[in-house]
């Protein structure tokens, strides 16, 4: 999702929701297309319209700041079927000028909500990607009433306390004249019908909560952050209503061998002294040798040692990192040699260092001074490289 929505309808990121009203109503008449010249009115005028849809409704407000995509990337939403909650004109001509147009009751029938969960991967399963099981904990269609909300199958019947209106318009007079106040009518909490023999499952509500299992596809090369987008996956909406959508969170553990950097994998392996000075060929595991899917062979490489590695040199494998999530190919594998100084000497060994050293003239060495600031590792690239 490249579109930023902030920047489309020119608000800062904390503003208010009167802010994003205002910001709205104002692009939204100088680029309506029945009134706009310019030749791009029409998609700016679609993309404010997105923007506002996401930016005016607090859950997807949320859903878009912490990364996901609200709208499932169309535009559509739920509005051209006239549930409530989706963009439709009623909206645009609300925020345009202010009030409700809609009066009248509400439908019975709406979308749900959407629905958030968090998954927690494997740096393994992030990278190569895995299908899981995701318990889920929402609202669907109630299995006694099928989502009518009524225990005999019978319709609701219109509301006798507002005939059908699904609003109750009191008049109380005073000294400037009548004032009418218009509530929802509590008999029928606006829907203008009642359900004579309610469902005892649902309460007429036409949903019930469930925890259920979603399995779950996530592809190769996720990270911590992503959101894995299931349509129709969310809460079912009141009245059976059609379901929100459901959005998988993802975070990938720390694993503890290997360091992830976007797409490239980095390690850490200790060489004695003698290997790093002489040079040796060292077999590795990578990644790969977690799964249990392939040949254990491809989950092994053999890495060059030249003679004379420095701690810190770093050997680079291209196309053993994490595969790209959106493109193709892999990061690298980045090797960090240390060289490990040898701790405990018997006497054979110390004499044979003290005439190595005498050999290189290294008895008295001068101390080499280190520049601040890059760390031992930097400072050893700068000095042997
Ligand atoms: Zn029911
Ligand atoms: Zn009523």
């Amino acid at each position: 999702m490249a579109t930023d929505y902030y920047q489309v309808l020119g608000v800062p990121r904390d503003a208010t929701a009167e802010q994003i009203k205002k910001a709205y109503r104002k692009l939204a008449m100088k680029y309506h297309p029945d009134v706009a010249d310019e030749p791009d009115a029409a998609e700016k005028f679609k993309q404010i319209g997105e923007a506002y849809e996401v930016l005016q409704d607090p859950s997807k407000r949320d859903i878009y700041d912490r990364g996901g995509d609200p709208l499932g990337g169309g535009f559509s939403g739920a509005g051209g079927f006239g549930f409530p909650g989706g963009f439709d004109f009623t909206n645009l001509v609300d925020a345009m000028f202010g009030g409700h147009t809609a009066r009248g009751p509400r439908s019975r029938v709406q979308r749900g909500s959407d629905t958030l969960v968090r998954l927690r991967l494997t740096l393994a399963e992030a990278a190569f990607g895995i299908t899981k099981p995701v318990k889920v904990d929402s609202a669907v269609v109630c299995p006694s009433c099928n989502g009518a909300g009524a225990a005999d199958g019978g319709d609701p019947v219109a509301c006798s306390a507002c005939q059908g209106r699904g609003e109750i318009t009191q008049v109380q007079r005073s000294f400037l004249g009548d004032i009418r106040t218009t509530s929802p009518c509590p008999s029928c909490r606006g829907f203008g019908t009642v359900i004579p023999n309610p469902c005892g499952e649902c309460s007429g509500e036409g949903r019930v909560r469930t925890v259920r299992t979603v399995n779950v596809k996530i592809p190769a090369g996720v990270n911590t952050g992503n959101r894995i987008h299931l349509d129709s996956q969310g809460e079912v909406g009141p009245g059976g209503g059609p379901a929100g959508d459901l959005y998988v969170e993802l975070t990938v553990s720390r694993h503890e061998v290997f360091t992830r950097n976007g797409d490239d994998l980095d390690m850490i392996v200790t060489l004695p002294m003698t290997a790093a000075a002489l040079g040796t060929e060292v077999t590795l595991r990578t990644l790969e040798g977690e799964r249990d899917d392939i040949d254990p062979a491809e989950g092994q490489i053999t890495i060059t040692i030249p003679p004379g590695t420095q701690s810190g040199a770093r050997i680079v494998v291209p196309g053993k990192g994490v595969p790209k999530l959106r493109g193709r190919g892999r990061g690298e594998l980045g090797v960090t040699v240390a060289v490990a100084t040898p701790m405990k000497l018997d006497e054979q060994q110390r004499d044979l260092l003290r005439e190595l050293a005498e050999l290189r003239n290294e008895s008295s060495p001068e101390a080499t001074v280190a520049k601040q600031g890059r760390g031992v590792f930097g400072w050893l690239k700068d000095t042997f490289t």
